[in-house]
């Protein structure tokens, strides 16, 4: 037997959820690869799982979590033995298929990657989905260009997962970062990050008056999306670019066109969840290089499965700061 946080919708469509207690039979069959579960993490699609929105889970009664690390048990895959550490993100896990709210898991070893050495599995998913996906961003800036000396980085939704960890890691990386908040409060967190600027979400969140403003920013993480994201592009600097990650502000991106065509501005699509092999295995080792890991552990905290329910809201209403890891033992 072992604890899993199953979430249930009733016939008239409510959602609830609680710790339930399962065996093996009741693990999905398609996967190949069984894995014994140390940690998961509650990320803002987490929240639309646990809470019934977005329409992302299908089938009910369903176990949440779109990432977990731990330790493979049993394996139909050759590229994995028992005893191997790995870490999952992505792939619909938590979503179309069971995922890491619980102490067992069992998924395809095409979706595994293995921990990177020198991380352990609690490290990983202080990372994360929302770490994870703050690399590939930075990654994306740098690979169209990007540099330290070409001047501030504007990181948006700063306070929240992908924001948090895309400060710390520009930040090390010697960038200078405008974190935007809608939490003042947040200040003295978002600079012992190594935020150098702190911007308040209230100067962004106007819809586009003018398609160009000042050439404020060299680059932007943008969590966000919605109205804060078409502003940032009026304000980018000749050449810069937007890595677009998230749409915590909004899906509809109410901008013109004027700052791809008169400044050369790009605007950079992230996925985490369908990224191949190749370059997850590139963004972890990266991580690991660039995100000290005394700022991942002032970034997150630990919770316990039982705590989810709450937690599910929580980060839907951009209460939540950092990363929450999942203790699902
Ligand atoms: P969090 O809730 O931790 O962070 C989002 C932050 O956005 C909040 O903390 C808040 O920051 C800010 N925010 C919330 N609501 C608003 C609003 N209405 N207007 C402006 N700012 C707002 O979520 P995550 O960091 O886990 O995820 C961030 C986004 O990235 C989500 O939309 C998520 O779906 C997306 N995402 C996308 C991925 C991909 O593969 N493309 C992978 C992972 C996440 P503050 O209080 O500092 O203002």
């Amino acid at each position: 037997m072992f604890k899993a946080l199953i979430v249930e919708k009733s016939e008239d469509g409510a959602i609830s959820s609680g710790v339930q207690q399962l065996d093996d039979s009741q693990l999905p069959k398609e996967g190949d690869v069984t894995v014994a579960v140390d940690y998961s993490t509650v990320n803002y699609k987490d929240g639309l799982c646990l809470t019934g929105g977005g329409g992302l889970v299908r089938a009910y009664p369903h176990v949440p979590g779109i990432d977990f690390a731990g330790t493979v048990e049993q394996s139909d895959d050759a590229r994995y033995k028992a005893g191997d550490k790995v870490v999952l993100t992505g792939w619909r896990v938590g979503e179309a298929w069971w995922g890491g709210y619980a102490q067992k898991a069992r998924v395809k070893g095409d979706w595994l990657v293995p921990l990177p050495a020198g991380m352990t599995t609690r490290q990983a998913m202080a990372v994360g989905t929302a770490g994870f996906t703050a690399m590939l961003a930075v990654m994306a800036l740098e690979d169209h260009g990007l540099t330290p000396k070409q001047g501030e980085i504007l990181v948006t939704g700063a306070a929240g997962g992908v924001g948090s960890v895309a400060t710390a890691i520009l930040a090390k990386r010697g960038y200078s970062v405008a974190a935007v908040t809608g939490r003042p409060e947040t200040a003295d967190y978002l600079r012992s990050l190594g935020a150098s600027r702190i911007v308040a979400r209230e100067e962004l969140n106007e819809t586009v008056k003018r398609p160009l403003e000042s050439e404020n920013w060299a680059g932007c993480v943008d969590a966000v999306g919605g109205a804060m994201l078409a502003r940032v592009l009026g304000q980018m600097k000749y050449g810069a670019s937007v890595a677009a990650v998230g749409l915590a502000g909004g899906a509809a991106l109410p901008a013109t066109v004027i700052p791809f065509l008169l400044r050369g501005v790009n605007l950079l699509g992230i996925d985490s969840v369908m990224q191949p092999f190749a370059n997850r295995e590139r963004a972890w080792k990266r991580i690991l290089s660039d995100l000290p890991m005394d700022k991942l552990e002032a970034i997150s905290k630990t919770v316990a499965l039982g705590d989810l329910p709450d937690l599910g809201s929580a980060i839907l209403k951009g209460a939540v700061q950092g990363r929450i890891v999942v203790d699902v033992n």
